[in-house]
C-alpha cells in the first residue's frame, strides 16, 4: 500500500510503500535517507484527514455565504426590514458568525455610503 509523506528532514515528498511489517523501517526517505517512524506517518496521515475535512467544511460554509447574502438582501429590499433586524434574523437561520460577516458588510457599506438614497442604507 502505497502512501504520499513528507520527509521531516529534508521536506521531500515521500510516495511509496509502507512496510507495516517492519517496525524499524516502515519507509525511507529517497533523498536525504530519513527513516519515517510509525508516529510520524500516523501524525501525517491525521493531519492530512484533518485538512480534508476542514476544505470540506470551509466549501460548505462557502456555498452557505452565497446562500445567505442573498436572503440578507432579500429582507431588506423585498421584507423592508432594517439592517439590524435582518441580521438577527440572519443569526437565528444560519449561526452568528454568518450574522458577523453580514454586520461585515453593512459596515463597508456605510464606510461607502456618499449620501445616495439606498435601499441597503435604511438603517
Ligand atoms: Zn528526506
Amino acid at each position: 500500500m502505497s502512501k504520499k509523506l513528507y520527509c521531516p528532514e529534508c521536506t521531500t515528498e515521500y510516495w511509496g510503500p509502507i512496510n507495516y511489517s517492519s517496525p524499524i523501517k516502515p519507509a525511507v526517505c529517497n533523498e536525504c535517507e530519513h527513516v519515517f517512524s510509525f508516529a510520524e506517518i500516523n501524525l501525517q496521515e491525521r493531519t492530512l484527514e484533518f485538512i480534508k475535512q476542514k476544505e470540506k467544511s470551509m466549501t460548505r460554509y462557502k456555498d452557505q455565504c452565497i446562500e445567505v447574502e442573498e436572503k440578507f438582501g432579500a429582507y431588506l429590499t423585498n421584507d423592508g426590514m432594517t439592517n439590524q433586524q435582518a441580521i438577527v434574523a440572519i443569526a437565528k437561520e444560519y449561526g452568528p458568525s454568518h450574522a458577523f460577516a453580514c454586520a461585515t458588510l453593512v459596515e463597508e457599506w456605510n464606510a461607502n455610503d456618499n449620501g445616495e438614497d439606498n435601499a441597503m442604507h435604511n438603517m
